[in-house]
């Protein structure tokens, strides 16, 4: 494809969703969240030579929430090797995202890092003996280079809204201590936890800081390598069995590419040996994954032919 192409190709996308927007329901159990306005739909589209194609919102951030968790895995992993799954599982849960059932029969063990369980265990790992500051530090960090953005940084009204509303992720996070399955105090994981959700990011952003992944763990802007060639590959692999809680199936099923969706509406899918892109549009299905968003991703893999499964 061409330039004009590739441009016609998310303004194409814009149009078939037009019909969608403003559908979905917003979150209302993180306050911050419940303002967010329905009919926003951004989407951006980043290929190999850098190269970005963006229609709709696409420079409006949104903060990452369980997008966040991709990242988190991919420095923790870095950090502690293989020894992190001792702590969480590579298995999709069948379950809502917060959901606790799983924990007490797996003995405190999350069943993946795709889950708000896993990603406060993968925190906890990621934080080991540093401190949550330096965990977060390094995160940004992280998301500043690979993006190319200074800028970025943390909705902290968000994460403080957050944290007072989060009776579920608290109770999940002292369900897993009370296994044994904790290194560092609760509040001081949920604390980072909050803080690496509230990251604030725009499509375009994003997709850049996540192109590592369709180049197994090669950023192909810069040679830089991001990560070993297996971890990029394994972390695809997470995302399209375990990227969108109970729905991962069907998004599997539906778009053919890793992905990993956020309460906040963003979602981002992986084309390997193409590039990355991101929608964004606050409005969720009952799975909580973003109605708009998804069906642009199913637009686009209609449009384009890309999957994991030729
Ligand atoms: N911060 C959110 C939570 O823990 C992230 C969940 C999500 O994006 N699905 O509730």
């Amino acid at each position: 494809m061409s330039e004009t192409d590739y441009q016609a190709l998310v303004d194409g996308i814009l149009s078939d969703v037009q019909a969608y927007r403003g559908q979905g329901t917003v979150p209302n159990y993180i306050p911050a969240l419940a303002q967010a306005d329905p009919n926003k739909f951004g989407i951006a589209l980043v290929l190999k030579d850098g190269s970005t194609y963006a229609a709709g919102d696409a420079d409006q951030p949104f903060t990452l929430q369980s997008i966040s968790y991709i990242f988190t895995l991919s420095l923790a992993l870095h950090h502690v090797k293989g020894a992190l799954w001792n702590h969480v599982g590579r298995e999709p849960s069948g379950s809502p995202v917060n959901s606790i059932v799983q924990l007490e029969l797996e003995k405190g063990k999350p069943r993946n890092p795709l889950i708000s369980a896993g990603a406060i265990v993968v925190t906890d790992q990621l934080i080991g003996t540093r401190g949550a500051d330096a965990a977060v530090e390094e995160l940004l960090a992280f998301l500043r280079e690979r993006s190319g953005e200074e800028g970025i940084g943390i909705d902290e009204g968000l994460a403080m809204s957050e944290s007072r509303a989060g009776a579920f992720n608290r109770s999940l996070a002292h369900f897993i201590a009370a296994f044994g399955n904790m290194l560092n105090p609760v509040e001081e994981v949920l604390s980072a936890y909050y803080r690496q959700c509230s990251v604030a990011m725009t499509c375009r952003q994003l997709a850049r800081a996540a192109l590592f992944l369709a180049f197994d763990g090669v950023d192909p802007r810069t040679g830089d390598t991001v990560t070993v060639a297996s971890r990029s590959r394994r972390t695809n692999a997470l995302m399209l069995t375990c990227g969108h809680y109970d729905v991962s199936g069907d998004f599997a099923f539906r778009v053919g590419l890793p992905g990993k969706s956020a309460v906040s509406g963003g979602i981002l899918a992986i084309v390997p040996g193409t590039g990355a892109v991101v929608v964004w549009s606050p409005g969720l299905n009952t799975a909580g994954t973003s109605l708009v968003g998804s069906v642009a991703l199913e637009s686009l893999a209609e449009r384009t032919g890309w999957s994991v499964f030729v």
